[in-house]
């Protein structure tokens, strides 16, 4: 798979410094794929993603998109390229509306016309109705539920062909929690291919093509999501249950 994979890590290695928080890591994401990224606190899920989007530099290994490397790209000629970041803790712009927090999302993207715009609008608010009833409204004055809506919104509207989500559960009760997973699977099964970084272990197995478990900077599990949600040290480990 990994020769027609959207994605693919090969042996990535980063470093802080003199620590390594990255062993050398592998791993892809085929077209049109939903997959799971699960690890503990400081695991390096967050260091992953930003390598993926370049915020962090590799200090050995490589990452291909569409089979080319990106390695030495800028963060925005990835983004260009169709790789787009919801990062942890959302980053939603507070001072902005709610209309004007999207349209940031496609700053740079050429639309063909304005039905063209109108047509990615539109199809936020069908996602997320509470968006469109609020357009006018500060982001900052939005609940944490609602941020999160706004920054996959956000997101949406740079057309990802790879969107990276980095924990948007995190913070979230578990109403809502359950209300971005439905979000997330319906933005999947639209055709976007998705790379899901995870500490909820049960919603994004449950709703993954497939999952990789990440311990201390290395991968040491791979497999369907729906197998290592019965698999043993996955269940200790990550759902609670001896
Ligand atoms: P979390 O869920 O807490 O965000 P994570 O799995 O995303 O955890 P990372 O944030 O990627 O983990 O961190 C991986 C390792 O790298 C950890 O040991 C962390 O302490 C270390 N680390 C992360 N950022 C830095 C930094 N800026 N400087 C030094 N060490 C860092």
């Amino acid at each position: 798979t990994s020769a027609t994979a959207v994605l693919e890590l090969r042996d990535v290695e980063i470093y802080y410094g003199r620590i390594r928080a990255l062993h050398g890591i592998s791993l892809h994401v085929a077209p049109g794929e939903l997959v799971t990224l699960l690890g503990a606190n400081g695991a390096g899920k967050s260091t992953t993603m930003r390598g993926i989007s370049g915020l962090n530099r590799l200090s050995s290994g490589d990452i291909l998109f569409d089979g080319e490397s990106i390695a030495g790209l800028a963060p925005h000629e990835r983004v260009k390229r169709g790789i787009i970041q919801v990062p942890e803790g959302r980053r939603i712009f507070p001072g902005m509306t709610v209309l004007e927090n999207l349209d940031m999302g496609c700053y740079g993207r050429r639309f063909s016309s304005k039905s063209a715009y109108r047509e990615s609008i539109d199809h936020v608010f069908e996602l997320f109705p509470r968006l469109g009833e609020r357009r006018k409204q500060f982001g900052g004055t939005m609940s944490g539920g609602e941020q999160q809506m706004l920054a996959i919104g956000r997101a949406l509207m740079a057309r990802p062909r790879l969107l990276l989500l980095d924990e948007p559960s995190m913070g979230l009760a578990p109403m809502v929690i359950q209300q971005i997973f439905r979000i997330i699977t319906t933005i999947n099964s639209e055709g976007t291919t998705i790379l899901l970084v995870e500490q909820n272990a049960q919603q994004a197995l449950s709703r993954s093509t497939r999952g990789y478990i990440l311990e201390t900077g290395s991968i040491t599990k791979e497999g369907a999501g729906a197998d290592l949600l019965v698999d043993d040290a996955v269940r200790e480990a990550y759902l609670g249950v001896a």
